[in-house]
């Protein structure tokens, strides 16, 4: 890479530095097919994006709430949806922020597909080699297709995560969306297992690790992206494809050596709190 256009990209404020090494360069340097960055959550200023939008349709849904009527509703539903909709065009993808990571993949060469998971939620996928955005579009179609499905008929044991994120039990789309990801095949079969038999994930990879740092130090490298729970603290695929990951970017630029473990070190620690940070999820649904 030009090394002006590097200086630039690490300069760079509206991008925070977990994206630019997970999400840009390892698309980048082929460490993995493709990244997925969540919008706005995982973009600078993102909380405050999402409580604007939540401020700017507050006194209609509770006007939402007091129609009785269910056709009425029905009516006012949708046009919540597409309120909801414009006010995410509007503060989402009017920031800089949001403009940035556009404009950086366009400087390094990479490509994108957004998809819009609920009016105020899209995923943008990040990566480089053109068949990789055919692989994602047709695993978004299934996905699609699966919640369709289970939304029409759940059946008895479909509890509010299961009916609103039905593919999340589902072993054959989770290896495949894992494959896109760059997650090791032993670490995804065990989350989908965990996943199907009723096991928080979250909950047992914090079990795992607080068990392990009892006896031992972890190498952090098994925590080598956001958001990727190895099926142990000491999965050897995990920790090989971090030692990778590390090399490649000290390999693009020694700067990003450090900048990487204190990134290792946040994913480890997110780990860590996931059982508090499961709980504050869990409240919206109770919220209703
Ligand atoms: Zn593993």
């Amino acid at each position: 890479m030009d090394a002006d256009l590097l200086d630039a990209f690490l300069e760079e404020s509206l991008l925070f530095p977990k994206s630019k090494l997970e999400a840009f360069l390892a698309s980048y340097l082929g460490l993995r097919p493709a990244s997925q960055v969540t919008i706005p959550a995982e973009l600078p200023y993102g909380t405050e994006m999402g409580q604007r939008i939540d401020e700017a349709v507050k006194p209609h849904l509770a006007k939402l709430q007091a129609i009785a009527d269910p056709r009425v509703r029905a009516a006012a539903v949708q046009a919540m949806k597409k309120m909801l909709e414009d006010r995410f065009e509007e503060i989402v993808e009017g920031s800089d922020a949001y403009k940035s990571y556009y404009r950086w993949s366009e400087e390094l060469g990479l490509r994108n597909n957004q998809i819009k998971v609920r009016p105020t939620v899209h995923e943008l996928y990040i990566f480089k080699e053109k068949s990789t955005g055919g692989w994602i579009r047709k695993l978004m179609a299934d996905r699609g297709n699966i919640r369709k499905k289970t939304q029409r008929k759940p059946g008895p044991n479909v509890d509010p995560i299961r009916f609103a994120y039905p593919e999340e039990f589902n072993e054959k789309w989770l290896l495949r969306n894992g494959e896109v990801l760059g997650y090791p095949e032993c670490c995804v079969r065990s989350y989908a297992r965990d996943r199907i038999n009723g096991v928080n994930v979250e909950a047992r990879a914090s079990r795992q690790l607080v068990e392990t740092l009892k006896e031992k130090e972890v190498d952090t490298h098994v925590y080598f992206t956001g958001f990727f729970f190895p099926c142990s603290p000491h999965c050897e695929n995990a920790l090989s494809k971090g030692h990778d990951w590390a090399d490649a970017f000290t390999g693009l630029d020694p700067r990003l050596t450090g900048l990487y473990e204190s990134i290792l070190q946040m994913n480890t620690e997110l780990v860590l709190r996931q059982p508090e940070l499961i709980q504050k999820y869990l409240s919206q649904f109770k919220k209703g």
